[in-house]
């Protein structure tokens, strides 16, 4: 499983795909892409190879230079193509990618059906954008701290927002995550080899840090905020 986000001038898919090609190691059983365009939020996923989800994409392929895109090992929910990731909430404004399992998610949404939210896969990792849906007051990054403040369990996860397209949000618990330095560009990956074509230039995330991916600029802090000074760690190997 993994996840893989990008920011910046270049076709997101392009990007996204072949990191995630560059994760096949860590083993999966669904693919899927999240592309914001023209306020648009494009979601292509599906069950099997990331050959059966370059078909998909090929007849319709999305335009647009910020994305998230993910590889899965399903532990909540059968391998299928609503299964997969990205999972958006209703209103389609949210996408997110997931690795980890959410272990008080039923709790979660139980809570969030009361409240009208409709639920359409069996992941624990659904309640996620649903639950930053229910926080969202118009800044994603408020909302994201306000819902892994509820999580129990593990997590590496990429939020986009087609309110917010100016911006990929990252945040780490017991699963791995990285940020990728570029030039006019920044990335997000599970493992360095996902991004090593790109830049030798990454932050490496600890347990309940968070990174504000933009294209110009990365910012790090604690999931209560608190702002983190991150050395850069300079990568000299290859794959
Ligand atoms: N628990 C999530 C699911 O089953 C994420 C699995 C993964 O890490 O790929 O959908």
């Amino acid at each position: 499983c993994g996840i893989v986000g990008y920011i910046g001038d270049r076709i997101a898919t392009d990007i996204l795909l072949e990191g995630l090609e560059k994760l096949e190691y860590r083993g999966y059983d669904s693919a899927g892409v999240a592309v914001l365009n023209n306020g648009q939020l494009n979601v292509k996923k599906c069950k099997g190879r990331l050959s059966v989800l370059k078909e998909k994409l090929n007849g319709n392929k999305i335009d647009g230079t910020i994305g998230i895109g993910h590889t899965r090992w399903a532990t909540h929910g059968e391998p299928s193509d609503v299964n997969s990731h990205p999972h958006t909430d209703t209103t389609g404004n949210i996408a997110v990618v997931h690795n980890g399992i959410i272990e008080n998610y039923l709790e979660i949404k139980e809570e969030l059906q009361e409240k009208g939210y409709n639920f359409v896969s069996d992941t624990d990792t659904e309640v996620i954008s649903h639950l930053v849906h229910s926080y969202y007051e118009g800044d994603l990054i408020d909302a994201v701290r306000k819902a892994v403040s509820r999580l129990e369990g593990a997590y590496a996860l990429g939020v986009i927002s087609k309110e917010n397209p100016d911006k990929l949000v990252a945040v780490r618990k017991d699963s791995p995550l990285i940020v990728g330095l570029g030039e006019k560009e920044n990335f997000i990956a599970s493992d360095i080899p996902a991004i090593l074509k790109h830049t030798r230039k990454v932050y490496i995330l600890e347990d309940g840090e968070m990174a504000i991916v933009e294209k110009d600029k990365v910012s790090i802090m604690k999931t209560d905020g608190t702002p983190v000074e991150k050395e850069v760690y300079v990568v000299n190997w290859d794959v």
